[in-house]
């Protein structure tokens, strides 16, 4: 059986929620059905189920998504920073411990959760999937 909007958008009690954007939900660790429960059960780790409507979270696969994304965006400027530094002013090492390493561990712990739950939410709401070929 295929799964349509219809039976993605209801839960088990038969209230049909109203579609909401991946980016009203995920980033803030909401459930991407009903916007009221709560996606992680830890930092990075994702509940069961909703509490609220009960949307089973077995779906969500989104890999090294939100490792990649954060090392390109942040990860790799940050890195860049502490070269610069390096090469520029040549500090003692006290300096690269009270400016880059914070700034590294900020840069790559902060963005980590709200772009996997963006991926999630995104991942439900576009009913994204492992591609199949036809007829197999
Ligand atoms: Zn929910």
């Amino acid at each position: 059986m295929t799964e349509t909007d219809e039976t993605r958008f209801t839960d088990a009690s038969g209230k049909v929620w109203p579609k909401l954007a991946p980016t009203r939900t995920g980033p803030f660790g909401k459930c991407p059905r009903c916007g009221e429960g709560h996606m992680f059960a830890g930092y990075l780790t994702l509940s069961r189920a909703c509490e609220v409507c009960g949307l089973d979270f077995s779906y969500a696969d989104p890999a090294d998504g939100p490792a990649f994304f954060v090392q390109m965006f942040t990860c790799v400027p940050a890195v860049i920073f502490a070269l610069m530094l390096e090469i520029v002013a040549s500090p003692p090492v006290w300096v690269h411990l009270v400016t880059s390493l914070p700034l590294l561990l900020l840069t790559t712990l902060l963005p980590l959760r709200p772009l996997k739950g963006w991926l999630v939410a995104s991942q439900f709401f576009f009913k994204a999937q492992e591609g199949r070929l036809a007829g197999s």
